[in-house]
Formats: C-alpha cells, sequence, structure tokens
C-alpha cells in the first residue's frame, strides 16, 4: 500500500491530503489507517515525527464524514487527550488541515487561557475536541462538556501524560467515557506502568510500533563536546557563529537554565527566544511563531515545553544540557532530521553528565563524534571572570531575580552584560566545587534543588499544564512540577546528579 488513495479514505480527505501536498502514507499510518477504518482500537508506540497525528486523525475524519451526526450541546463526537499545550495545539491544526473540506467543528481547550471562552464555545458542541487533561476536568466539572457522546477517544503521548502526573486526571476521563467508543492510545515508549495504563482504556487493540530509538537516531549526525559547565555558554555562542544554521533548538533542562542562555546569547548579540512552563501562553506561541517564520533562528526550549513541537527546518539541536533519560534526548534530536532530512545534533557533556552520554548511546546503539573546542575557544574561555566558590545557597542560586551577586559579568568576548541576570554558567562550576548546601531556602512545595522562581505564586508547583485551572491533586501536581524544575544546572546541586556516581566523582576531584 503506497498511496493514501489505496487506504479508501473519504474524498474530501484526500483532496485534503493532496493540498497538504501528501500522497504517501507514512510507516505508522500504514499501520495503522486500516485498522483503524475497520473501528478497532489501537495501541501504538511511536514518537513526534512519524506521522502518528495523521495516522489518527484521517481514519477519525473519516468515520465522521461517512456517519454525519448532529452535534449536541455541550458536548463532541471525539475527544484527543494531549499533554501539552503546544501539542494540543498542533494536534488540532492537523485535524484542521485534514478536514478542511469536512466542515467539521474542532476545538482545542487548555489551561493558561480564559475559560470563560472555551466554556462559550463548547455550549453548542463540537465535533473533535482536543484538551490537556487538567482544563478539561475543570471544564467537565463546571458543566460545560460531557464526554457521554465521544465516540473516538485518542490518549496521545502517554509516557509524557504519566511524567507530567496527570494520572489521576486520566483515571477520573476514562470513566467519563462510555464504554462503547474506539480507542488509541500512543506512548513513544512502552514501559509496563504506560502499558498497564494502555490496559484500562483499551479493547483488543492492534498494536503498532514505528521508529524505534535507533532509527531517528541513526538519520542525525550526532556530536558531542566535552566542556565544562560554566564553558558552555561560550561554546554554544561560538557554535551558533560557526555553523551554517537554518533554524536551531537549544534544550536546556531548566526553565531558568533556557534564560540564562538566552541572556547570554543576546549579550553576544545572537537574537534568540526562550519557551517554558513559566512564560504565559501569549509569550510561548509568539515564540514559536517568530521561529516557525524564521524571524528567530534560535529557540531555546525545555523539554517539556518542547514536546511535540513540529517545525520543519530545524537544521541543528544542541543539547546545552543532557537529559537524564535517555530517551528523551531521541525526542530531542528527532526535531531535526524531519520527513527524511538530515539533520545535526550537538551535545555538549559536562564532566558530571558523562554517564548520561553513556545511556544515550547504549540505547541509540550510536556512538556519537567527539568534536573538539572551537577555535578562539580558550581565548574567549579566558575572558571569562573567574568562578565564584562556596556561594551560600540563597546567593548562589540561579534565576531568582538577583542571580550571581556581584553585579555585571563579561562575556567571552569581553563585553560587559547585565548584571542581573543569573550568572550563565557559573553556578555550575559553583555546584562542582561546593557540596551541596543542606539547609538554607527551599520551596514550599516541589523540587528541592531551589530552582524555581521565588514568590508567593511559587509555592505551587507549575508544569506546562499547570494553567489556572489545574485541579490536578497536590501529590500530582508536586509530581509535574518534578519535571522542569528540577536539576537546575545552574542551580547548586542538591539532588542533581548522573546515575553513576558522576556527581560524586565530580564534588571528590574538587574537594
Ligand atoms: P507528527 O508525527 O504527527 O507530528 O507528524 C510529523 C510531520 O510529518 C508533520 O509536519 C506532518 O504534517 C508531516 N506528515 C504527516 N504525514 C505525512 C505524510 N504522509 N507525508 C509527508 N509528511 C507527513
Amino acid at each position: 500500500m503506497s498511496f493514501f488513495q489505496d487506504l479508501g479514505l473519504a474524498q474530501p480527505i484526500l483532496k485534503a491530503l493532496e493540498a497538504a501536498g501528501y500522497d504517501t502514507p507514512t510507516p505508522i499510518q500504514q499501520q495503522a489507517i486500516p485498522s483503524l477504518l475497520e473501528g478497532r482500537d489501537l495501541c501504538g508506540i511511536a514518537q513526534t515525527g512519524t506521522g502518528k497525528t495523521a495516522a489518527f486523525a484521517l481514519p477519525s475524519l473519516h468515520h465522521f464524514a461517512t456517519k454525519p451526526k448532529a452535534r449536541q450541546q455541550y458536548s463532541c463526537r471525539m475527544l484527543v487527550l494531549s499533554p501539552t499545550r503546544e501539542l494540543a495545539a498542533q494536534i488540532a491544526d492537523s485535524f484542521r488541515t485534514y478536514g478542511k473540506f469536512l466542515g467539521l467543528k474542532v476545538d482545542c481547550v487548555f489551561g493558561g487561557m480564559p475559560i470563560f471562552s472555551q466554556k462559550k464555545r463548547l455550549a453548542g458542541g463540537v465535533d473533535i475536541l482536543v484538551a490537556t487533561p487538567g482544563r478539561l476536568i475543570d471544564l467537565i466539572e463546571q458543566r460545560a462538556v460531557t464526554l457521554k457522546d465521544v465516540e473516538i477517544f485518542v490518549l496521545d503521548e502517554a509516557d509524557q501524560m504519566m511524567d507530567l502526573g496527570f494520572i489521576h486526571a486520566l483515571k477520573r476521563i476514562d470513566q467519563l467515557l462510555p464504554k462503547q467508543r474506539q480507542t488509541l492510545f500512543f506512548s513513544a515508549t512502552m514501559p509496563k506502568a504506560i502499558a498497564e495504563l494502555g490496559n484500562r482504556f483499551l479493547n483488543n487493540p492492534v498494536r503498532v510500533s514505528v521508529a524505534p530509538a535507533s532509527t531517528t537516531a541513526e538519520r542525525v549526525e550526532q556530536f558531542v563536546t566535552f566542556v565544562e559547565q560554566r564553558e558552555k555558554q561560550t561554546l554554544l555562542t561560538l557554535k551558533l557563529q560557526s555553523e551554517d544554521i537554518d533554524r536551531a533548538l537549544v534544550f536546556t533542562r531548566t526553565k531558568h537554565g533556557a534564560d540564562r542562555v538566552v541572556r547570554g546569547l543576546a549579550g553576544a548579540g545572537i537574537q534568540s527566544a526562550a519557551i517554558h512552563g513559566n512564560k504565559s501562553q501569549g509569550q510561548r506561541t509568539a515564540a514559536l511563531q517568530a521561529f516557525r517564520d524564521g524571524k528567530i533562528k534560535i529557540l531555546v526550549a525545555t523539554d517539556i515545553a518542547a514536546r511535540g513541537i513540529d517545525v520543519p527546518g530545524v537544521s541543528h539541536v544542541f543539547n546545552f544540557e543532557l537529559p537524564n533519560v535517555p530517551e528523551q534526548y531521541v525526542h530531542r534530536i528527532g526535531r531535526t532530521a524531519r520527513a527524511g532530512r538530515e539533520g545535526i545534533a550537538m551535545s555538549f557533556v559536562a564532566g558530571d553528565e558523562r554517564g548520561y552520554m553513556k545511556d544515550i548511546e547504549r540505547l541509540t546503539g550510536v556512538r556519537a563524534m567527539t568534536l573538539g573546542l572551537p577555535e578562539g575557544f580558550r581565548a574567549a574561555v579566558a575572558a571569562l571572570p573567574p568562578p565564584v566558590a562556596d556561594k551560600k545557597p540563597q546567593q548562589a542560586r540561579g534565576g531568582r531575580g538577583g542571580g550571581q551577586p556581584g553585579g555585571g559579568r563579561t562575556n567571552y568576548a569581553g563585553k560587559k552584560l547585565g548584571g542581573n541576570n543569573g550568572g550563565t554558567g557559573l553556578n555550575g562550576e559553583t555546584r562542582n566545587r561546593t557540596h551541596a548546601p543542606q539547609g538554607g531556602w527551599q520551596p514550599a512545595i516541589g523540587p528541592r534543588d531551589g530552582s524555581r522562581e521565588g514568590g508567593k505564586n511559587d509555592a505551587r508547583p507549575r508544569s506546562d499544564n499547570v494553567g489556572s485551572g489545574d485541579r490536578r491533586p497536590t501529590a500530582d501536581r508536586a509530581f509535574a512540577a518534578r519535571s522542569e524544575n528540577r536539576r537546575d544546572p545552574g542551580a547548586p546541586a542538591r539532588n542533581y546528579g548522573p546515575k553513576k556516581g558522576g556527581y560524586k566523582n565530580a564534588v571528590k576531584r574538587a574537594s
């Protein structure tokens, strides 16, 4: 089966596919669409970039095209759950694209946007509703929507849902869905806990699996440079100046880390933008749009904010810090090398991240090529101020407005940067030079790494989906907060450290 026409999809869908320039189904589409057209449940192991959205959107649209029904008030015929706002918006856009000749009503609801207008839109009923779990529960509780008419239910990125602490929300939603329905369950990884969650929703599903980690990894040219944490900003600046970049995604582990990178680049005259859970929805949308439009070439993101983001033409992915979950690395580098194109991934690995790199190489089966430090690097680093040692935790914490004490700092080119910027890179050195402080400031709830912004609003952990309407139980929210908030390499170490004793060794070396 090599063309969409062969799959038996309704004419208006084929027309829309043609308009989008797609004629050949991707492997997941080839595997999934025939069974889905028969009404089977489906359990798919697939990550973003494989064409999985169309794999579930096309047969669902075919169902609505061939079985039209009047919309019911406060109701929907299809529910798609997505872990993040960006992914939800992207999925809704895909439905609009593929369904543009069907006259269906597609809506998308997530936290961080006014609930009032969402309630108003849902009053007349919609055909396809894409939602994040927290906001959906809110809307259900406020009787703005009912799930009793759902015919097709899609749970996308199930592993990410679990990571973000949505398990209780999902269980509640499960109870509210009609038993008679078609269910599609997708996850990039399928550990036991996720498979068990799938069993809860699925009924005799067809199982499909595409793009194992190595496939993506093999398409991307991967490089690694070993560099001290405090020197990474300099390295990034030099790389961005010397590489032929169309669009670059820079991944940091934490929100504050992302902000620091943006400030550091700005100091070197390089424009970039950050997206993460502390940015307002408007800021995130604007940054993403500017990146899509090519107005900014560099987007700095945390894993959660970037999850599911599909921007064509990303030539480079920079891992400013490595993720401690190897699968996340595959997600990151999968942002480049889309649609069979080749991409470049560069990882900056500090001494205490080497264990992560080994885990990644074990998973992908691909050995990244080691690149030395670029020309001019040593001179640029020599211009950096000396690392600051033995700070009290309150002082050393990056990103709490005050940043590095001691006023401004100098970038690699010797240019004076703003003084209130959290001291890009310097804190990482502090981490290696001092034992993790045991006392000092701790957030009221959530992570113990001190990486969250201060202020009383921050006593509540946040994740991407912890918007105004988040009603997840406290335990869930605390769990959710661990994702982006944890392990700020620019903050003093508490819980952060590689699995294989690298951190311990780093401390030993430094002391
Ligand atoms: P997804 O995995 O759903 O995020 O899709 C990744 C990208 O592939 C999106 O930009 C889609 O628009 C695109 N895409 C999906 N199906 C096809 C296809 N059959 N041919 C070409 N591109 C596709």
